[in-house]
């Protein structure tokens, strides 16, 4: 096995030539901040509709969390509320090369295994089964016996499996960039190097977004910032809850079968890629920097999600460019000049790419050979790390503000925004027409944090 030489970079290299550079118009119906999967998929559903959306993004499309997961495309194990839109997720992806006319989304349906090692995991996937049958999933409970069959070279003992076929993969690095061409070609604008300063607001209403490069007028605005959604969300006087944790993922070279699809245990997860290779994570790990977020947001987290952090380790060294960073500007205040001349946070953090340690890497690698045999020649080509944007209750918000007409947020994945995200797209683009959205979307409230319920923890 190996880690030597391996390329501690994104798969999205924030130097090539941008790809989109729209000339920013003086209006449009409706402006997206954030070209991650959730701004896209809208700006894709949008232009479908004919509506006329911009999007701005301050780096590259799908600069941040959406070129860096494992492109899990999950039904199993999902919260009970989040599952009607993850299937109606599952379809949107299955028509999406067809309704783009790309063929590099790289999606598959080879399905995602998730392993018991222990009595208390095979009650959490009997409790799935029940919501699966429900919805008529094609999951199943594998015994002992099946596991082994599926996975042949595993050294440990696994109780049982919980399998769902029709779960897939796409490869988030050529998905994500696939659809912001497709929505380009339908009308919509889509701007790199473009930070939105602030949102402006007349008399409550949105009237206009401050972009880097100047104003565009507009009545409708979809916050879809990912990790600095909170920060921006502040600006504008609304509390949104969110922390940053970060994951690190490493791409093994294709060198040995060790299962066809999608599967995670306690300690590592691992997505087949169309050639072959893997994509490598510490299923449960990932680390939380000690910021002036982890503080501000304290009695949210505490209501319950922090015992769901045994699997984060806390870090204490400030790192300068991280979402609630002590040190990082205040973001700026509606109508505010200086906020409008001056260069913002959004543009000091174009691409947020925090570090990977090796020693993470050195211990996925560990943890393989743990769990199959047959891979001391396993070899890293490339690591990297994304920032996770979770919520409290780790279910997102799409939702409008009551507080601010004409604005609209769409964030807090938790962890799983990528699979869930075209239908999370679709969802947005009704919401912001003024149509049906096709789902209750009670439980993703905004002011859920705010309104004296308990909150209700989905999985992780
Ligand atoms: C390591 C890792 C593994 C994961 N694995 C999976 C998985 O297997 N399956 C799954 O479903 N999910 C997974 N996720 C989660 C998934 O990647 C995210 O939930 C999803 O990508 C979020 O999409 P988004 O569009 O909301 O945010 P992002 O992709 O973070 O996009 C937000 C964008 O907004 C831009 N932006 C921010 N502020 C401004 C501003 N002021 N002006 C202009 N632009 C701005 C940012 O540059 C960024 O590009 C994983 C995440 C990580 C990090």
């Amino acid at each position: 096995m190996s880690s030597d030489q391996i390329q501690y970079q994104s798969p999205i290299n924030s130097q090539t030539p941008i790809t989109h550079d729209a000339t920013l118009p003086d209006s449009v119906d409706v402006v997206i901040i954030g070209g991650g999967i959730a701004g896209i998929s809208t700006a894709f559903e949008l232009a479908l509709k004919g509506t006329r959306v911009l999007v701005c993004e301050k780096g590259r499309v799908a600069c941040e969390q959406s070129s860096r997961n494992w492109g899990w495309i999950r039904q199993t194990g999902r919260d009970a509320d989040e599952l009607p839109l993850m299937i109606e997720s599952i379809e949107i992806w299955k028509s999406l090369a067809q309704k783009t006319g790309e063929n590099e989304l790289a999606f598959n349906q080879q399905g995602v295994l998730y392993l018991a090692g222990n009595e208390q995991e095979e009650a959490e996937h009997d409790e799935f089964m029940k919501l699966a049958r429900e919805h008529n999933l094609d999951s199943v409970l594998l015994d002992k016996q099946q596991v082994k069959e599926k996975l042949p070279l595993a050294r440990k003992p696994y109780l049982s499996g919980l399998w769902t076929p029709s779960d897939g993969r796409a490869e988030p690095w050529y998905a994500v960039p696939a659809l912001a061409r497709a929505a380009s070609r339908k009308g919509a604008l889509i701007k790199e190097n473009c930070a939105v300063r602030t949102i402006e607001t007349t008399n409550n209403k949105v009237s206009s977004v401050v972009t880097e490069h100047g104003e565009v007028k507009t009545n409708r605005v979809l916050l879809a910032a990912g990790a600095w959604t909170s920060q921006m969300a502040r600006s504008l006087g609304l509390y949104l809850p969110q922390l940053a944790v970060k994951s690190c993922v490493a791409r093994l070279q294709p060198e040995q079968e060790l299962f066809s699809g999608n599967l995670a245990d306690d300690k590592l997860a691992l997505a087949q890629r169309m050639d072959g290779g893997y994509t490598m994570a510490l299923s449960s790990y990932h680390q939380h920097t000690i910021n002036a977020d982890s503080f501000r947001y304290l009695w949210p987290f505490r209501q319950g999600a922090i015992k769901k952090f045994s699997a984060t380790e806390f870090k204490f060294r400030q790192q300068p460019n991280y979402p609630g960073n002590w040190t990082l500007p205040k973001p700026g205040k509606n109508a505010d000049a200086a906020v409008r001349d001056k260069i913002s946070v959004y543009e000091k953090n174009r691409v947020l790419d925090p570090q990977v340690e090796p020693a993470v890497v050195e211990r996925m690698l560990q943890r393989l050979n743990n769990q199959f045999d047959q891979c001391e020649n396993a070899r890293v080509t490339h690591a990297w790390a994304g920032m996770i944007e979770t919520t409290p209750d780790f279910v997102p918000v799409l939702d409008r503000s009551q507080q601010t007409d004409g604005l609209f947020i769409a964030t807090g994945f938790s962890g799983h925004g990528f699979g869930i995200g075209p239908a999370a797209g679709r969802v947005m683009a009704d919401l912001i027409r003024g149509d049906a959205p096709g789902h209750d979307l009670q439980r993703f409230r905004l002011n859920r944090f705010t309104d004296g319920s308990k909150l209700q923890l989905g999985p992780i």
